[in-house]
């Protein structure tokens, strides 16, 4: 009889983290036995999903017998003409986490760096760690501002990807043009991949989504999703845009039919619904101010955002207020996966939601 303990997996694995999502609503409520659950963890679209890309996905159901456009030639051309890039510019993947994936198969060897902004999305260390790559992490400065000559300095020989997360995932914060200018200089031959998640929130005169760069010539590739602004993250869409030597390589890597035929209706839909777009971002902006007011009168400190949640500092209580929080039926991402124990990122809900947290807040802090 075989010895199932001789069947091991790489040795890179067991750097690997297993990835934690938010609490599902349904769990809370299960465990808690609550009535009314809010979850502001993810950082979704709480306005719902764009009508029209619900509208695509009704009518593609019938058409489910057929595989998917392995091209996903559609979506191409709506991403390349709403960004002013090429079709060849542009892939579309599983969600922005394939993409990250591919990305790190298409151009990391074992013992090769990454440079990462710290705390950042986690995804980037996962890539890095299932090509058995090393990752540099660069700390923020002061008020989690980035600290681009840290990250030129991180930079070795080794160094095959720069990431920046900007606006940053969980700190609010973004690059300034002008930074991204300088990194994109002084680096020279170095893939920077710029993750754009939450692009459309961001409304700083000095803000970039890197693209203007990939129209430079710069080896920039950006990052986007359908599953923030859009709100399809149920159908898992994300995509990339970067030269076209660039997209070839990523391309060897991916799967034929990665994005699912409804995913690609839904999203070819979205990404022109620009009426979603501005009411999600106008609501946002709203809800932003809306809990600055609150924690200000709480006397709680946070970091301003250009995203759609807010990294606010509860102190040394954080987490038995995170966990109380939850007893009251409000799920909120805990900061110290981040090294932030004293923290938590709470998005923006709806004015309900925003309400039903802040007064459940409200009611710990005073208590
Ligand atoms: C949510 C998120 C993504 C992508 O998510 P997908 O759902 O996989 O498309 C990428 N980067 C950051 C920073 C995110 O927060």
């Amino acid at each position: 009889m075989a010895n199932l303990e001789n069947i091991k997996a790489r040795k890179t694995l067991d750097q690997i983290q297993p990835y934690s999502p938010g609490k599902p609503i349904w769990e809370v409520q299960e465990e808690l036995g609550l009535e009314r659950v809010i979850k502001l963890a993810s950082n979704e679209n709480p306005l719902g999903p764009s009508k029209k890309a619900v509208a695509a996905i009704e009518q593609g159901v019938l058409g489910l017998n057929r595989y998917p456009d392995a091209d996903a030639s559609d979506l191409k051309m709506a991403i390349a003409k709403e960004h002013g890039v090429e079709k060849n510019q542009v892939i579309p993947t599983n969600g922005a986490d394939e993409l990250i994936t591919l990305i790190s198969e298409a151009f990391l060897e074992q013992g090769d760096e990454i440079v990462v902004p710290d705390p950042s999305f986690s995804e980037y260390d996962f890539g890095a760690h299932i090509m058995g790559a090393k990752v540099v992490k660069v700390p923020f400065a002061q008020g989690f501002a980035f600290d681009v000559d840290a990250m030129i300095a991180a930079v070795t020989d080794k160094t095959k990807i720069i990431y920046i997360c900007s606006p940053n995932n969980p700190t609010g914060t973004y690059m300034k043009k002008q930074d991204v200018q300088k990194l994109l200089d002084a680096v020279g031959d170095i893939l920077v991949v710029f993750d754009a998640a939450y692009s459309h929130y961001a409304d700083a005169d000095d803000y970039t989504d890197g693209t203007e760069f990939i129209r430079q010539g710069y080896p920039l590739l950006t990052l986007k999703t359908f599953s923030k602004i859009y709100g399809i993250a149920g159908v898992r869409v994300g995509f990339g845009i970067a030269a076209d030597s660039i997209i070839t390589s990523i391309l060897k890597v991916k799967e034929p039919f990665n994005v699912n035929t409804l995913a690609q209706l839904a999203a070819t839909a979205a990404v022109t619904d620009h009426e979603h777009v501005t009411q999600s971002r106008e609501a946002n902006s709203r809800g932003r101010e809306f809990l600055y007011e609150a924690f200000e009168e709480l006397g709680l400190p946070y970091t301003k955002s250009m995203a759609n949640f807010v990294l606010v500092k509860l102190g040394e209580e954080g987490e038995a207020l995170y966990q109380d929080l939850m007893k009251k039926g409000v799920i909120v991402r805990y900061g110290k996966g981040w090294g932030l124990p004293e923290y938590v990122r709470v998005s923006v809900g709806t004015e309900e939601e925003n309400e039903f947290f802040v007064e459940a807040l409200r009611e710990l802090i005073q208590k």
